[in-house]
C-alpha cells in the first residue's frame, strides 16, 4: 500500500495527559491538529486503572473546563477540602484549610478518568485528527514546516511539531535537546484503600526519612496511596502478603481507633514508580516545542507534575491562536522563545522547590527533624505565609495565561 503523505497546521506527538488536552485547547481556537499516539483509541478511552491518582490544582480545573474535558471527569473528581501536612508520628504539623481561600483546593483524580474525559472532549471537539495507534519514529525539519515519519511508514507535513511524547521522549532527543535527569534513588509505591471512616475531603502528606507518604481523597470511601520508599525497601514492601502490606499502611496511617480513616484496606493492584528529575535544557528547537514531562519531570512530592504541563498547554495554546488570528508562521522562532521564556521560570522554580523539598524532608540528618518541625509549627502561625502557599498550589500566581485567569475578577 502507498504509504499516506497528509499536511497539518499542528502535529501533537503523544496524546497523553497533557498532548490531548493541547489538542483541545487548539482545536477550540479554529486550528487544525493531527495527534499520532501508540496507544490504541479503545486503551486511551478504556478504563483500565494504572494506579496513579492526580492532584489537579484549580488554575488546571479552569483549563481542562474550557477545553470542554472537565464536565466529563467531575462526577469522579473529589474536592480537596483539608491538607494536613506533618513528619512522621511527631508532633507539630501544618493544616491547610479551604474555608480559608473560600474554594476547594483542587481535586483528586483517578489519571484513567482524567484521560477518558480528555478523550470523550476529543471526539466531540471537530479539528482534530487522531493517529493511532501510530508512532513518530522520526522528523527532518525543512524551510518553512517539518516532515514527520510514522512507524507506518507514513509521513506528515506541519509548520509545527509539539513533543508531548513524556519524560522518555525520544523526539527531544532527536531535536538535540539536552535534558538532565537526576535520580532520588527513591520509588513509589502507588495503590488506592478503602477505608471505613469517611475522608471528608482530607488529604495527607505525612514525611519518613525515606521520603513522604501521601493519603489523596477519591470519590467513595477510598484513598489513593503514594508512599515513597528507597528503591531496595519499595522492592520489598511491593511483594508483601496482603496482610502484611495492609498492616504497613495501617501504621502510617495511624491506630484504626483513633485515626481519620479508621480501618484501611488495599484493593486493586500495586503499581511502583521509580522516581527521577528531568528537565530539558531548552523547551524549544526549530520548528519543535516540548510540552509536559518530554519538558520536565518533577518529583511528586507536591503533585504538581500535570498542573505544570497544563500551563504549557495554555500558554502555548494562547500564543499559537495568537500567531493564526494573525496569518503568521506557526513555526516562527519569536513565537517559540516567547513560549519558552514565559514557562522558564515557573518550570524551573517548581522543579527546584520539589527537589529542595524533597531533599529537605526525605533525611535523617542530626537537628533537621527539630528544624523541620520549628518550620511546620512557623508557617502554622503565619496565616499570611500560609495564605500565599495555598495560593500557589492551586496554580492560581503568576503570569496567567488567559485560559486560567478568573472569569469574574
Ligand atoms: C507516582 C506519581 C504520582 C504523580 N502524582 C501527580 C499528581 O498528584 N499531580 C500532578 O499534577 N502530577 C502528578 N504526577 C505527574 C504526572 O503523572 C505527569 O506529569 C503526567 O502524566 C505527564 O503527562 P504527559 O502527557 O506529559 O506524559 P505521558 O502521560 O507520559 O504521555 C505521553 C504520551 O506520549 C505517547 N508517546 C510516546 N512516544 C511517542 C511517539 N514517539 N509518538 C507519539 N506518541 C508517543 C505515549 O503513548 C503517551 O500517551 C505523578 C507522577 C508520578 C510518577
Amino acid at each position: 500500500m502507498q504509504p499516506i503523505s497528509d499536511t497539518t497546521e499542528i502535529l501533537i506527538a503523544g496524546g497523553g495527559l497533557v498532548g490531548n488536552a493541547l489538542a483541545l485547547a487548539l482545536a477550540q481556537g479554529g486550528l487544525a491538529v493531527t495527534v499520532v499516539d501508540p496507544l490504541p483509541r479503545e486503551q486511551q478511552s478504556a478504563t483500565a486503572f494504572d494506579g496513579r491518582t492526580s492532584a489537579i490544582s484549580q488554575g488546571s480545573v479552569r483549563i481542562l473546563d474550557h477545553v470542554g474535558a472537565w464536565r466529563h471527569i467531575v462526577p469522579e473528581a473529589q474536592p480537596i477540602h483539608d491538607i494536613r501536612v506533618c513528619e512522621e508520628e511527631k508532633s507539630g504539623f501544618v493544616h491547610y484549610s479551604d474555608r480559608d481561600v473560600g474554594e476547594p483546593f483542587g481535586y483528586i483524580v483517578p489519571n484513567h478518568i482524567l484521560r477518558r474525559g480528555l478523550y470523550q472532549a476529543l471526539q466531540e471537539m471537530p479539528g482534530i485528527t487522531l493517529r493511532s495507534p501510530n508512532k513518530v519514529t522520526g522528523f527532518v525539519t525543512e524551510p518553512g514546516h517539518i516532515t514527520a515519519t510514522l512507524d507506518d511508514g507514513s509521513t506528515l507535513r506541519a509548520p509545527l511539531l509539539i513533543a508531548a511524547d513524556g519524560r522518555f521522549s525520544g523526539l527531544r532527543d532527536q531535536a538535540g535537546i539536552p535534558h538532565r535527569v537526576i535520580s532520588y534513588g527513591q520509588t513509589a509505591i502507588v495503590c488506592v484503600i478503602e477505608h471505613t471512616l469517611p475522608h471528608h475531603g482530607l488529604a495527607l502528606e505525612k514525611f519518613y526519612p525515606a521520603g513522604p507518604f501521601a493519603l489523596l481523597p477519591l470519590v467513595g470511601q477510598r484513598s489513593g496511596v503514594v508512599w515513597t520508599e528507597t528503591d531496595a525497601d519499595a522492592a520489598h514492601y511491593v511483594d508483601l502478603p496482603e496482610d502484611a502490606f495492609n498492616a504497613e499502611l495501617q501504621r502510617r496511617v495511624g491506630d484504626p481507633a483513633t485515626s481519620v480513616w479508621g480501618q484501611v484496606t488495599a484493593i486493586g493492584k500495586r503499581f511502583s514508580y521509580p522516581l527521577k528529575l528531568m528537565h530539558a535544557e531548552r523547551f524549544i528547537a526549530p520548528r519543535v516545542a516540548l510540552v509536559g514531562d518530554a519538558a520536565h519531570g518533577i518529583h511528586p512530592i507536591a503533585g504538581q507534575g500535570v498542573n505544570l504541563g497544563y500551563r504549557d498547554v495554555a500558554v502555548l495554546a494562547e500564543l499559537l491562536i495568537d500567531q493564526r488570528r494573525l496569518g503568521l508562521d506557526l513555526g516562527a522562532t519569536a513565537l517559540l522563545e516567547h513560549y519558552q521564556r514565559w514557562r522558564r521560570f515557573d518550570s524551573m522554580s517548581m522543579t527546584a522547590s520539589t527537589d529542595l523539598l524533597n531533599r529537605l524532608f526525605s533525611n535523617r540528618l542530626p537537628g533537621m527533624s527539630l528544624l523541620r518541625r520549628t518550620g511546620l509549627r512557623m508557617v502554622e502561625h503565619m496565616p499570611r505565609t500560609k495564605k500565599f502557599f495555598m495560593r500557589h498550589a492551586m496554580g492560581l500566581v503568576g503570569d496567567l495565561p488567559h485560559m486560567m485567569r478568573d472569569k469574574a475578577a
